[in-house]
């Protein structure tokens, strides 16, 4: 009984750690369309305040309260974007423990989580597969990189 309560713990931990990897992949994304947006809209914002100001200059007529509220919707989107560009660094130095699936400091060789090795010693290992063959059509050089990619997979899967 104890022998598949274990399993049923294990299996529901991998799957809240992919599920968390996944949520937080989409968060960043998120984070950078959000700053965008913000970004976009003070900009609006700037011209329709530049247009009041030079309209009630030549009216000689000032209408505070439109004022006050343009100035304040400026200052809540300027914060806005403030805290979202806080979160944006917030997640840069970091990077994903390909164990766990928890973002850590890039500055840790370790995870502080699972304690896993953040990278490994083996070049032909990197995420992205290398750099040779990037911006480039040469399809031998791709197979190359397949076949590299293939021989550790097996060599990985025969010494398990
Ligand atoms: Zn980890």
């Amino acid at each position: 009984m104890s022998i598949f309560d274990d399993f049923l713990i294990n299996a529901k931990t991998a799957v809240s750690a992919v599920g968390k990897k996944a949520e937080k992949v989409i968060d960043v994304s998120k984070l950078k369309y959000a700053e965008a947006g913000l970004q976009s809209e003070i900009g609006k914002k700037y011209q329709s305040l530049g247009e009041f100001v030079y309209n009630s200059y030549l009216s000689g007529e000032m209408d505070k309260e439109a004022l006050d509220r343009k100035i304040e919707e400026l200052r809540e989107l300027n914060d806005n974007l403030e805290s979202t560009r806080e979160l944006i660094n917030a997640q840069k130095n970091k990077v994903t423990c390909k164990s766990c699936g928890e973002l850590v400091s890039a500055d840790l060789k370790y995870c502080g989580n699972c304690g896993a090795k953040l990278y490994s010693d083996d070049p032909t290992d990197e995420e992205d597969g290398g750099e040779a063959c990037e911006d480039s059509d040469d399809t031998v050089c791709r197979d190359v990189e397949k076949t590299v990619k293939e021989a550790a997979e097996d060599a990985a899967a025969t010494t398990i």
